[in-house]
């Protein structure tokens, strides 16, 4: 079994104070692949300290050499590429083709992204023309706490990590305890870029852990949390008491209207793209709303993707969906589907249980639900798992009414080849993202939500503000 029970902290792989061994559990398999160490306050308070040490120097060096840095960065990651996918297959049961392309690449993408704006950034600027010697610095926050999830590891810990080093932060991450592998290559590559000692520290724990000693530590000035809504709420609350700031990007339950008028691509792309890796992400669209013309053939289509969606382990190459996460998150699961059949909805494909001959391994049928209503608890939670459900609508206002009506508002898609409608649709949808037409973000665009999806803005220009206070200097030195 790969043993990885060491934290980086200061520049060095060290032991935990005590040690506390967890299994990471191939999902595929149900078997523990690798073992990690829990850390403890002792760990956190070591990380941390190094983390303030290390800021003086970090957050007033250039931001050329930061620049540089993070190109290092870019470089070897590509050279880890391979035990970079085969991490996050192997933790969290990516099938290995989705884990070389989209889950690896999401990091490269990121990067890129903040590269680019990092060169453009203005660290420091004039207020404006009526006031020439007011000028406004952006500096780093500080010491920051960087909490992930295991549904895109690589997506979330690039998106967090790289803009706090480029805004002159130190920090210290946690990984998700369920996939904390890819996290542990990410150090790796970070040792080798050459990060300076202290400025980047990564400690494994749990929630209740290194994830509340972090909330609650005094010598933290932020917390940029990805995760569940019920984690958020308890972030918050645990840093209250010493006011850091913190950013959240939190759970979806996206809605995808699709008009009469949509392209003949547009449910088959839906449902894809809710299945898309197994149904863990927090922007899927799992709430399809089809106007009444063409729903009975949009279940249909759907009834047709989701019967035609393999299911295997994620060591297999190919276009399958692989397992879900954890025993939990299959009980979860399981148990949503049977609250859909017992309140009403129409089953359309998939269904309890693993799919036909696999007795193994956290599998989950592909499954489609019609005629669910709102309000049914298919409609309202988050399932995080390859289930869609299938609502009807008569009219826009119904069918805006129907999306904006979640607690959740992350990212909401419409399907339709009228422009003036799409348009006048996206903007009454209430999230912090909306998808149209198939058409994905361009590069550097932030992600994030309103209302219980948090209100962090990651990615690009956004991305590197969200690590950085904003400073206001008069009688500033003009030069003439
Ligand atoms: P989770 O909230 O259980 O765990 C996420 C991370 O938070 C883990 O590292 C965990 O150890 C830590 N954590 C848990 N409780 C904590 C606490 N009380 N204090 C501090 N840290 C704590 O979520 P998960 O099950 O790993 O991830 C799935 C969830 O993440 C879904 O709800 C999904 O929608 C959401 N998500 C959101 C985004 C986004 O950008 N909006 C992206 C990916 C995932």
């Amino acid at each position: 079994m790969i043993d990885k029970r060491k934290f980086y902290i200061d520049g060095a792989w060290v032991e935990p104070a005590q040690p506390r061994d967890l299994e990471v559990i191939d999902p595929s398999t149900e078997e523990p692949c690798a073992v990690i160490s829990l850390g403890g306050q002792a760990d956190t308070d070591r990380a941390v300290a190094a983390a303030k040490a290390a800021f003086e120097g970090w957050a007033f060096s250039d931001p050329a050499e930061r620049i540089a840095l993070v190109e290092r960065i870019l470089k070897v990651y590509e050279a880890r590429k391979e035990d970079m996918a085969r991490a996050i297959s192997m933790e969290m049961g990516a099938p290995i083709d989705l884990a070389r392309t989209q889950q690896f690449e999401s990091g490269t993408w990121h990067i890129g992204n903040f590269l680019k704006a990092a060169k453009e950034f203005q660290w420091i600027r004039p207020l404006g023309s009526h006031a020439p010697d007011t000028m406004i610095a952006m500096e780093p926050v500080g010491v920051v706490g960087l909490i992930t999830p295991w549904n895109w590891p690589m997506n979330q810990i690039s998106l967090k990590t790289i803009p706090a080093l480029l805004a002159g932060c130190t920090m210290i991450l946690k990984p998700s305890e369920i996939a904390p592998l890819s996290g542990l290559v990410w150090a790796e590559v970070l040792e080798e870029a050459g990060v300076p000692k202290g400025v980047f520290n990564l400690v494994n724990g749990d929630g209740l852990g290194v994830g509340t000693q972090m909330s609650t530590h005094p010598d933290v000035d932020m917390i940029s949390f990805t995760g569940s809504t019920r984690a958020g709420i308890a972030i918050t609350k645990a840093a209250a008491d010493t006011l850091k700031r913190v950013c959240l990007e939190l759970g979806g339950k996206g809605a995808n209207l699709i008009f009469a008028d949509a392209d003949d691509k547009a449910v088959k792309r839906g449902v894809l793209h809710c299945f898309n890796n197994t149904g863990q992400s927090c922007n899927a669209p799992t709430r399809m709303l089809v106007q009444r013309p063409v729903y009975d053939q949009a279940v249909e289509i759907a009834r047709e993707v989701a019967e035609a969606t393999k299911v295997g382990p994620s060591a297999e190459e190919g276009r399958h969906i692989g397992p879900v996460v954890s025993e939990a998150q299959y009980n979860k699961i399981q148990s949503l589907i049977e609250a859909g059949i017992a309140e009403g909805a129409r089953l359309v494909a998939g269904g309890p249980g693993r799919p036909e001959g696999v007795n193994r391994g956290y599998f989950v049928r592909p499954t489609v639900f019609a005629d669910v209503r709102p309000g049914m608890t298919i409609e309202r939670e988050e399932i995080f798992g390859p289930v869609l459900s299938i609502l009807p609508f008569d009219t826009e206002e119904e069918a805006i009414a129907i999306a904006n009506d979640t607690v959740y508002g992350l990212t909401n898609y419409v399907q339709s080849q009228d422009g003036a409608k799409r348009n006048r649709v996206a903007r009454r949808l209430r999230s912090g993202m909306v998808e149209m037409n198939g058409k994905s973000r361009g590069a550097g665009a932030p992600f994030g939500g309103v209302k219980a999806s948090g209100r962090a803005r990651e990615g690009g220009h956004w991305g590197i503000e969200e690590f950085c206070d904003i400073k206001a200097i008069s009688g500033w030195e003009v030069e003439a």
